[in-house]
């Protein structure tokens, strides 16, 4: 008998190590997994991101830093990546126009569109004419738009980290709103008249409308048809007309049709602006606050200059 009851106490005493062992395995697995995995499609949304994130969530851009973001063609391995993540975050209005394709193959991966709950400005012309103009993270208030929305589907993501998730997001908010406010005095004492913004793309009308700008661009929205001679004889026309006298281009595109169009008017080109996507660590403007400060810089070397 007292054997028996030996017996029953081993087992008992076995089975709690036993469940004790499946805990560990359990943890330790748990920790093997290490952080959720955030994609996104262009780097400016993953530089969001990683301000909500912190160090809780692991963040990639399927671009690269340089790439030309509208009609980006997906590779196999970006395929491979973005199937392994956690959550998916696009821009939407129309802005990545390989993605809707990309995520068919995607499907279980839950998704976040970034500009949900902007106002759109609408194309002014082109064969997107009415479209919404995609580039709406140009504004400050809209950008602080997409926080609260990474913020938002971090919270579903990973319900455990939503008081760090609000906390970094808050945090990043107010920095944006301050930088936001001091480039906005800085462009409001250029003398109105040389408040002239001639790009490629026309992607900065979302900063024109809050800075005061006004805008001249080759093309609306970067597609296949670019720099025709009717859009360089539309911007030729246009400067001659309004005597400006600075015109810029964009760091994802090829400055010649600028550095034409600077020849043929007598134009100074003013540099590079940065609007959809950032640069690599080693360059100007790795982070998005650094891409709203040194597009002002640029801008206004450019044209307060006599
Ligand atoms: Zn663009």
């Amino acid at each position: 008998m007292r054997f028996l009851r030996l017996v029953g106490s081993l087992l008992v005493l076995l089975c709690v190590l036993c469940a004790c062992g499946r805990r560990d395995e359990t943890a330790a697995r748990g920790l093997q997994d290490g952080k959720k995995v955030v994609v996104t499609t262009f780097t400016i949304l993953a530089d969001m991101a990683r301000a909500v994130a912190g160090d809780l969530l692991e963040v990639h851009s399927i671009t690269k830093p340089g790439a030309e973001i509208h009609d980006y063609e997906p590779t196999p391995m970006d395929l491979v990546r973005a199937s392994k993540a956690d959550l998916i975050l696009w821009n939407g209005l129309g802005l990545e126009r390989w993605f809707e394709r990309f995520y068919t193959r995607l499907k279980t991966v839950p998704v976040a569109v970034l500009s949900q709950g902007i106002a759109p400005m609408p194309i002014a012309a082109g064969p997107y004419s009415g479209k919404a103009n995609p580039h709406a993270w140009m504004s400050a208030a809209n950008a602080l738009v997409y926080v609260r929305n990474i913020e938002a589907a971090f919270a579903r993501l990973a319900p455990q980290h939503a008081a760090a998730f609000a906390a970094n997001a808050k945090a990043y908010g107010e920095k944006l709103s301050q930088l936001d406010a001091r480039l906005r005095q800085r462009v409001a004492q250029l003398p109105p008249q040389r408040r002239w913004l001639v790009t490629c793309e026309g992607a900065f009308s979302y900063l024109a409308r809050d800075y005061g700008l006004r805008e001249l661009y080759l093309w609306p929205v970067n597609a296949e048809r670019e720099g025709t001679p009717q859009q360089m004889r539309a911007v030729v026309d246009g400067i001659r007309r309004e005597k400006i006298e600075v015109l810029f281009s964009e760091t994802t595109l090829s400055d010649k049709p600028m550095r034409q169009i600077a020849r043929e008017t007598g134009c100074r080109f003013g540099g590079l602006l940065h609007v959809d996507s950032l640069t690599d660590a080693q360059g100007e403007a790795p982070t998005f606050l650094q891409l709203l400060e040194v597009n002002t810089n640029t801008l206004l070397k450019a044209l307060a200059a006599p």
